[in-house]
């Protein structure tokens, strides 16, 4: 007989189910249908060669989520729901980037915006309603080399049959104590996601290469003037980006100049920066309602680095769906998206990685 245990170790029989029963919820297929196969087990026991039982010295999981961002924790909703019980492991940045904004407009559902750590925070208790436990730390060593994965979490060793790596890309900032202080306040690193907030206002954009270029080309949707402040007289960017950003009128250019700080922190937002020339050092201040960083991320792979295929920044390589080059291990969300970088394309992401774990498990049962 085909049946679950629920929490407290009940015995519930699937066949005693229909689909739409309401026992089923939280035991659910991943599109919320009663699932007519026996969930994926944790094992609780191993028989030694008396046939006693004798408890296993690390607790085997169906799936490890690394991350508790919109990747993560879409992948926790939905392997949850499978009856997977995942185990998301957070990170040093719980919930991740969103929890660096203030209000997120354009993640479908909240007509009036939503503020993003509020939006991660929403996730995260929809997955835990479903039986997704999270804990804190951070995953430091990751053993791909056989099934099942083992993790390290300092010395405490994990094994899991299915990973799903939504750990991210930290943007790079400049590091600087005022401008930390003012993210999510004018300081931005995304101009797809703040853009719109500075309609008919002065805007800054830091950086040489593509990505500054697009996203100066992007925000003069919006901004008054856009200033392009560069450390170097040359640029990285490609030359047809660079060339569409030069014939733009609104786009301004300062180079070989850094900023020095973000001004004001006490009111809550941005007012100037101080920039600095790199030839004479002369400082002045520029007068701007927002910065914008676009001088890269980091993705957070350097633990599979030798194990996982990565791109030359550090980007997991696809392998097709959410497959990594190791079947049982999954990518979601920005760790491996370089171009849309977005809330709602990592949930989604998220769903397609718990959907291609979910799946694997079933064909092994
Ligand atoms: C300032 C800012 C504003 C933004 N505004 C918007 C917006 O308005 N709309 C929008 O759609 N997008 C916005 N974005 C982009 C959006 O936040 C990201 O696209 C999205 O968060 C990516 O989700 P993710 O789950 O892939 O990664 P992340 O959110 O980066 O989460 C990564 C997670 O992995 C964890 N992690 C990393 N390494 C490890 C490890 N070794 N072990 C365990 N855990 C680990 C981290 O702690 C974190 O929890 C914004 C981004 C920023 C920085």
């Amino acid at each position: 007989m085909l049946s679950w245990r629920d929490g407290t170790g009940h015995r519930t029989q699937v066949s005693s189910l229909v689909p739409g029963d309401k026992r089923a919820i939280g035991r659910t297929g991943p599109c919320g249908r009663v699932r007519c196969r026996p969930a994926v087990r944790t094992p609780v026991a191993r028989m030694n060669s008396s046939g006693s039982a004798q408890l296993p010295a690390v607790k085997m999981r169906n799936v490890i989520v690394i991350g508790s961002g919109c990747a993560g924790n879409t992948a926790a909703i939905y392997t949850a729901r499978a009856n997977l019980e995942p185990l998301v492991i957070e990170g040093l940045e719980a919930g991740g980037q969103l929890t660096l904004t203030t209000d997120v407009e354009n993640f479908p559902g909240f007509p009036e915006g939503i503020m993003g750590p509020e939006l991660v925070d929403r996730m995260k208790r929809q997955a835990q309603r479903f039986g997704a436990t999270y804990r804190h730390g951070e995953v430091t060593r990751a053993d791909l080399s056989s099934r099942p994965f083992k993790l390290w979490i300092g010395e405490e060793q994990l094994e899991t049959r299915t990973l799903i790596v939504a750990a991210g890309a930290s943007a790079r900032w400049l590091g600087l104590e005022s401008e930390q202080a003012l993210i999510g306040h004018g300081v931005s690193s995304c101009a797809t996601c703040d853009g719109f907030f500075f309609r008919g206002q002065p805007v800054t954009v830091v950086g040489g290469g593509d990505s500054a270029m697009e996203e100066s080309l992007f925000l003069t949707k919006f901004a008054t003037e856009v200033t392009v402040v560069h450390r170097r007289e040359g640029f990285r960017a490609s030359k047809i980006m660079l060339d569409r950003a030069r014939h733009n009128d609104k786009i301004r250019w300062v180079t070989s100049a850094t900023v020095e700080a973000v001004e004001d922190p006490a009111a809550k937002s941005v007012t100037s920066v101080k920039l600095r020339s790199t030839l004479d050092g002369k400082e002045w201040d520029h007068r701007t309602s927002a910065l914008f960083l676009a001088i890269g991320h980091i993705p957070n792979t350097a633990i599979f680095r030798g194990q996982l295929d990565l791109d030359e920044q550090g980007y997991i390589v696809s392998h097709g769906g959410a497959r990594t080059n190791i079947p049982g291990v999954f990518h979601a969300g920005d760790v491996q998206d370089r171009v849309y970088r977005q809330a709602i394309t990592a949930a989604g992401a998220g769903c397609m990685a718990a959907i291609e774990a979910e799946r694997l498990l079933e064909a092994e049962e």
